[in-house]
């Protein structure tokens, strides 16, 4: 009996460590929004996938106009198409780029094609093949300046990651007649950009936001909670009919794409009512931690 105790308390204790060593976001607090529960681990797994999930190409798909799908399953990656070359905004984890070349050929496109990178935050699973997108390229890489510092430290293989051109909140990019504004939506990172642009279809021009992770870290410093009440306020302002993001769970990708070609939907990605979806669980949660640390401590 006793023994039989102890080993249960041994494993449930080990468990815990191991949880603790591998880092993840804790499974406190927990909001509701619309009727889901989210906690922080719950986001962070609802993101992520499985680690296959992260490295297998999704169906490429057209989104709206010239925006293209040519990410993994939970892991962006969008082509712009213009006459002038091609813009790709998020490169993933460098393993996956041959993938994302392939979905930018099963498209008809040339991945040689592409003359600008974009990203939407320096964390690796969203801008660590930067280098390799350039070298096979020659794109031009542009980075917001808040997250260079964390670029400059993103280096897979020691190869050094590209930057060509450094902007600030408000800045454009312009290719082939498509532009696209820089917004700075820190918190996540201190450089996360969410990108805006038109697209037309139909004869009709729809906004486009795609838009960076509003995922809290475990950890709220007074800084990075004034991010985030900055960036809460300027990301509901943005004029939007497109919802994207970059993990597809912040958009619905998955289920959306289920609905191309049904019987009365006409593009399913056009869905301004759901612009605001994935902000109302990210901030839930980020007022629930600051609730549970006021004075923006840790949540670990
Ligand atoms: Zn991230
Ligand atoms: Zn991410």
């Amino acid at each position: 009996m006793k023994v039989t105790s102890s080993l249960a308390i041994a494993l449930a204790f080990g468990a815990t460590i191991v949880a603790a060593q591998q880092g993840g976001p804790p499974d406190t607090p927990a909001v509701t929004v619309r009727g889901q529960v989210f906690t922080p681990r719950t986001i962070l797994a609802r993101n992520m996938g499985t680690e296959e999930d992260q490295t297998t190409a999704f169906t490429p798909h057209k989104i709206v106009g010239n925006v293209y799908y040519v990410g993994m399953r939970t892991l962006s990656s969008f082509l712009i198409v213009t006459p002038a070359g091609n813009i790709l905004i998020n490169s993933t984890y460098e393993r996956n780029v041959p993938a994302i070349k392939k979905s930018v050929e099963q498209l008809g496109f040339k991945f040689e094609d592409i003359r600008i990178l974009l990203g939407t935050h320096a964390h690796g699973d969203h801008q660590e093949g930067d280098a390799v997108v350039k070298q096979l390229t020659g794109a031009q890489v542009v980075a917001m300046a808040e997250d260079v510092p964390a670029l400059q430290n993103m280096r897979p293989g020691g190869k050094d990651h590209p930057i060509d051109r450094q902007i600030k909140h408000g800045d454009t990019v312009t290719l082939g007649g498509t532009t696209l504004t820089a917004h700075l939506t820190p918190g996540h990172t201190r450089g996360a950009t969410t990108w805006t642009m038109q697209a037309q279809e139909g004869g009709k021009p729809y906004n486009v936001v795609f838009a960076s992770s509003l995922r809290a870290p475990n950890t709220l410093t007074p800084a990075i909670v004034a991010e985030f009440e900055g960036t809460f306020k300027a990301f509901r302002a943005l004029p939007c009919d497109v919802p994207l993001g970059d993990h597809p769970a912040q958009y619905d990708m998955q289920a959306r794409h289920s609905y191309i070609g049904k019987e009365g939907v006409l593009n399913p990605f056009i869905a301004g009512h759901a612009c605001g979806e994935e902000a109302d669980v990210q901030e839930a949660m980020f007022r629930a931690q600051l609730a549970q640390h006021p004075g923006g401590a840790t949540a670990r």
